[in-house]
């Protein structure tokens, strides 16, 4: 089946009321016949759900899906991204190891690195996006995984997979890539070598912005590995955000082909214009790696980020312009998200280390939504207009047509 039929088809089978859509089993645990059935499903002699934080119809559901979407053997789900990314680590490294990992990452995955981990004897190296020559020299006898997102937020860089999937075979480690950005309707990091994919289901797998949500899904070693750490420490996703969820991967394919249509003729529509000084999108012919996002994406994806002239002041004057998209962190969403990462995400970091992720004072990112593309690029438009000026004009009209 292809990936939309996969997507729609993929459903709990058992219908004692003959529905047509799953029901949620909102049941924090499921009963035996007898003591014998119990015990057998205890000590994994028969198959079977004994309580929701083990497994959940629901649950399965989601996971069994999202691990035909992305090629996986196994899979789970958790309760929220940053569970998936910790999960997918603190289940399959110990004291000692070491991680190598990209600096562009979301911001909790480097607290993970360089807060949580630590206290544990688990080191990191990131490597630079932009020296690839000079990953594999990073990797000591300790490394054991690799972990990357890609492409990476908010400077929108691609990693190349292919490489790192014949750097992680030959080292013999584990890659483990972070495609919430792509989701599998873009981009399947296993085809190319990753041996674990997580995601925040929160982002456009939900991608109406109503629930959190994780899924690490991949070989079927490092899953069994997995479950036991999660069955044990408990991250996992409730039963109705699951059903939540499920129901979302049926309309992925169209959202995400919707989204990746109106980004690229924003970003087509803005490239060159007066007061931006760069647009970048990995389809643009002049984003840098545009050859290598086209071979291992199947569009450009939902996030496009551009820098206004007139550096941080700018920003948040262009911010504070708009009239219709939403200024909230979360990405992913039918509607148009905006973020000024130098005022909020990234305040903390210095000029330096800001510019090292590739943050310019005037850089927004915008997560085009799905919206009508005039109506979006007449907000942007209007906002630029109105932002060149110290006092703000909210209702400069300039309606854009594309
Ligand atoms: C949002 C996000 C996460 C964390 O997901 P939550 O669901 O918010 O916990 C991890 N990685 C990336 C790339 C994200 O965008």
């Amino acid at each position: 089946m292809n990936f939309e039929t996969q997507a729609i088809r993929t459903q709990l089978s058992n219908a004692s009321q003959k529905e047509h859509s799953a029901p949620v089993y909102l049941t924090s645990s499921f009963t035996f016949d007898n003591a014998e059935e119990a015990r057998a499903k205890f000590n994994d002699e028969i198959p079977g759900n004994i309580y929701s934080r083990y497994s959940n119809p629901n649950t399965d559901e989601f996971i069994q899906k999202l691990c035909l979407l992305e090629g996986a053997e196994d899979g789970l789900a958790t309760a929220t991204g940053m569970s998936a990314m910790f999960t997918s680590m603190a289940g399959l490294l110990q004291h000692g190891d070491h991680v190598l990992a990209s600096r562009a990452l979301f911001g909790s995955t480097h607290q993970l690195f360089t807060k949580v981990f630590p206290k544990w004897g688990i080191e990191h190296s990131y490597f630079n996006l932009h020296r690839p020559e000079k990953w594999e020299s990073l990797i000591t006898p300790k490394t054991k995984m690799i972990f990357v997102e890609t492409p990476s937020n908010p400077g929108l860089d691609i990693v190349d997979l292919e490489y790192l999937g014949q750097l992680a075979e030959k080292h013999n480690l584990i890659l483990n890539v972070d495609n919430c950005f792509a989701t599998p309707y873009l981009q399947n990091p296993i085809e190319w070598g990753a041996h674990i994919v997580t995601h925040s289901a929160t982002k456009f797998i939900d991608g109406q912005g109503r629930t959190l949500g994780g899924a690490i899904v991949g070989k079927k070693d490092l899953i069994e590995e997995l479950r036991f750490f999660a069955r044990h420490t408990g991250p996992s996703l409730s039963p109705f955000n699951a059903w939540v969820l499920s129901k979302s991967l049926e309309t992925l394919a169209v959202r995400m082909e919707k989204h990746c249509e109106n980004a690229f003729k924003i970003a087509s529509y803005l490239e060159g214009h007066e007061e931006l000084e760069l647009v970048k999108y990995p389809f643009l012919e002049s984003h840098p790696q545009c050859e290598l996002a086209k071979k291992q994406m199947k569009h450009g994806g939902a996030i496009v980020t551009f820098i206004v002239k007139g550096g941080l002041e700018r920003g948040v004057r262009f911010l504070d312009s708009l009239n219709m998209l939403s200024l909230t962190p979360n990405l992913g969403d039918t509607r148009t998200t905006v973020t000024h990462p130098a005022s909020t995400t990234h305040s903390k970091l210095t000029e330096e280390e800001r510019a090292s992720v590739g943050i310019a004072p005037g850089l927004v990112r915008i997560s085009v939504g799905l919206e009508n593309v005039n109506d979006i690029l007449g907000d942007i438009e209007q906002a630029l207009q109105a932002s060149k000026e110290k006092t703000v004009n909210p209702r400069i009209e300039n309606l854009i047509k594309v």
